[in-house]
């Protein structure tokens, strides 16, 4: 194979894994050394391969500190964090005392970005804890269905602020293999953000169907939609479109990032389907049968 069989063998198969680089520069020198002056190319390409494979070693550790770094902090912001929100609440609920309408309303403000504030936190706490391998999944089989129903319960406080109708149609299907918190984390963000970027009083639908050998949701709004070209940049993190939230909502760019790895993690898949001003579907796919042990 000839240099540019060689580096377009690379990109097609999207080798992802450092030791790839090596390989790419392994074969290179390999086709060289076919060539004239094997020596001097050949110990040059050695030096080269040599300080490249240094490159990326350093590189992965500065990742790893990075999300160490990333995971302390958060983890330390969190319980302040919390404490501001739940005090704050206690005095909004009238817990010691009233207040006149404008410390109310200061109140109300210290609640609303606390809450904002640890709901970042956790996201960023658990992309570092995702990205350096530490995410546990604790997986047993349950009822996907019941899950479903129990998540939609609890985001219908969002939905009916906006006149949103949550349209469930949901198959008894077997139980499926999962781990309950982050399963619902997921649906969460989904269901949160088709509320988010659904106009007033329209309908978010959501399906539970088995399909062979994988269970099936599929979470679909009548929103603005999602170009395609923006499609598969909405699973890497920090990630936020033009689009804006229809009730004045937040965007942190992490929520489906930190799906598709969760997703991932259970062996299943996430895709969209979307076109402007068409809304958008999430169908998430999860295997019926457990590769984990279960
Ligand atoms: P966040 O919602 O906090 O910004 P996400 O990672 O969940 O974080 O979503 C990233 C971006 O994807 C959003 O900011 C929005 O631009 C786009 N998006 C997600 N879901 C939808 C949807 N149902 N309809 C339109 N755009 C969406």
């Amino acid at each position: 194979m000839n240099p540019s069989g060689i580096v377009s063998e690379y990109f097609n198969k999207e080798y992802v894994k450092e030791s790839h680089s090596t390989r790419l520069l392994t074969l290179l020198m390999n086709y060289w050394a076919t060539e004239k002056d094997y020596e001097i190319k050949s110990q040059l390409l050695k030096k080269l391969i040599f300080k490249y494979a240094e490159a990326e070693r350093k590189l992965a550790e500065a990742n790893q500190m990075k999300n160490k770094l990333i995971g302390l902090v958060a983890h330390d912001l969190r319980s302040p964090l919390a404490s501001i929100r739940g005090l704050s609440e206690i005095l909004i609920d009238g817990g010691v005392g009233s207040f006149t309408g404008e410390q109310r309303d200061f109140l109300s403000t210290i609640y609303s970005a606390s809450n904002t504030m640890l709901t970042l936190v956790n996201d960023i706490l658990d992309v570092s804890t995702i990205e350096s391998g530490k995410l546990e999944l604790h997986i047993k089989k349950e009822s996907l269905k019941r899950l479903i129903k129990e998540r939609v319960n609890i985001i219908k406080v969002l939905s009916d602020q906006k006149g949103i109708a949550i349209r469930s149609r949901l198959a008894d299907i077997p139980d499926v293999p999962f781990d309950r918190n982050r399963i619902a984390q997921v649906i969460d963000n989904l269901l949160g953000n088709a509320i988010k970027f659904s106009p007033h009083g329209k309908s978010v639908y959501i399906a539970l169907s088995r399909n062979g050998s994988v269970a099936t949701v599929k979470i679909r709004d009548e929103g603005v939609g999602i170009s395609k070209e923006d499609m598969p940049r909405l699973f890497k993190e920090f990630q936020t479109l033009g689009v804006e939230p229809t009730g004045g909502e937040k965007c942190t760019g992490l929520g489906l990032a930190i799906a598709k790895k969760i997703i991932d993690e259970h062996r299943g898949a996430i895709e969209i389907k979307s076109s402007p001003g068409k809304g958008a579907t999430f169908i998430v796919t999860l295997p019926l049968e457990d590769s984990h042990g279960v």
